[in-house]
């Protein structure tokens, strides 16, 4: 199984390929990233392709030569833009996009309000504008869901905490959302989202040691980033924590109910670090439930200057030599000094793709 952390800006766009029971060729995507992720325009006006972009074109010319090569899952973990935004553009770019996606998981707004019978908002709606198949024209008003459902991509079935799904021979432990959670987002759906996270400025001028030192945890009140789809994914006897933008309590929630705490805790390959490495997202009482020593932090530093110093100083201090990984490298200069490199115990790296057998 090969897992790449695709360059999505300040988003998450994880591709997942392996060779499934039956032999057949598998491509899980978690997430898009944010528009350029897909595509953008250079300065001279020309449209150039992002590393989902990039990815998109290679599965197009396997799938010309075999149809079984496609995004056979495409986990769209929450509605924010830096991880929808990227799959937005696909859809509206490229009119083909449905033949190259087997299902969808995700949980709309309309679905969610079916759920708990809470009355429908209109606004509920993620509006696509499909280009028709002459590329000239715009089709307006087409939605996320009826072009999903109406492609039979999409089961209309909410991914909740406590749900396990086996799908190729992999098994996904579903930790966040919670109800609770999912309801809360109904209230605010699409609505501006007042939170913890607005702009700041970083924290890198203060030592991993004095972090460590005044460590306080606050969570998240983000109701977007709460109704994150978090998972243990399992292949082989190997465990992989995604974990997108959720909130820590309820992953640990979600832990529990599987049956993981302080006294039989979680061993993962990797840890996809919540919210791009924020304070708010990933708390002590967490890691202590967690036995990994690989974290990985999906974010270029832009926007909300993520990740927070604090929050890897907390790994640092919870965690036994831990390797930290970064899917923009550059930035471990700008957030770590030659002294917090030299009295901590921890490793920084990069990382574009890592390998694993399934034993
Ligand atoms: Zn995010």
């Amino acid at each position: 199984m090969k897992v790449k952390f695709l360059k999505a800006s300040n988003g998450d766009a994880i591709w997942i390929t392996l060779i499934d029971e039956e032999s057949k060729p598998r491509n899980i995507l978690i997430d898009g990233g944010i528009g350029s992720t897909y595509q953008s325009k250079d300065k001279k006006g020309k449209a150039v392709f992002g590393d989902l972009g990039h990815e998109i074109e290679n599965l197009k010319k396997l799938n010309e030569v075999d149809c079984n090569h496609k995004i056979d899952l495409l986990i769209l973990t929450h509605v924010d833009d830096d991880h929808i935004g990227g799959l937005l553009k696909w859809f509206e770019q490229d009119p083909s996009f449905s033949k190259l996606i087997g299902k969808i998981w995700f949980n709309s707004g309309r679905l969610i309000s079916e759920y708990i019978h809470q009355k429908q908002q209109d606004d509920f709606d993620i509006v696509l504008n499909i280009r028709d198949n002459n590329n000239t024209s715009i089709r307006q008003g087409a939605t996320f869901e009826t072009y999903a459902t109406t492609n039979q991509l999409w089961e209309r079935r909410l991914i909740l905490q406590e749900q396990e799904h086996t799908v190729f021979g992999l098994t996904f432990r579903i930790l966040s959302p919670s109800k609770d959670r999912v309801q809360l987002l109904l209230n605010k759906w699409k609505s501006e989202d007042q939170s913890l996270n607005t702009s700041k400025s970083n924290d890198y001028s203060k030592s991993i040691a004095d972090h460590i030192k005044d460590d306080q945890f606050l969570e998240d009140d983000s109701v977007h980033n709460g109704s994150s789809i978090a998972f243990i994914l399992t292949y082989g006897t190997k465990n992989f924590l995604f974990l997108a933008d959720a909130h820590p309590s309820v992953i640990i929630e979600g832990l529990r109910h599987f049956g993981f705490d302080s006294t039989k805790r979680l061993t993962a390959e990797f840890v996809k670090v919540s919210h791009h490495g924020s304070k708010f997202n990933t708390s002590k009482e967490l890691l202590k439930i967690l036995d990994s020593s690989v974290f990985i932090i999906s974010s270029n530093g832009q926007i909300h200057n993520l990740p927070d110093k604090q929050c890897l100083a907390r790994i640092i201090g919870c965690c036994n030599n831990p390797k930290i990984l970064f899917n923009y490298p550059e930035l471990t200069a700008k957030i770590f000094t030659k002294s917090d490199c030299d009295s901590n115990q921890f490793l920084v790296g990069e990382v574009s793709e890592l390998n694993f057998n399934c034993d």
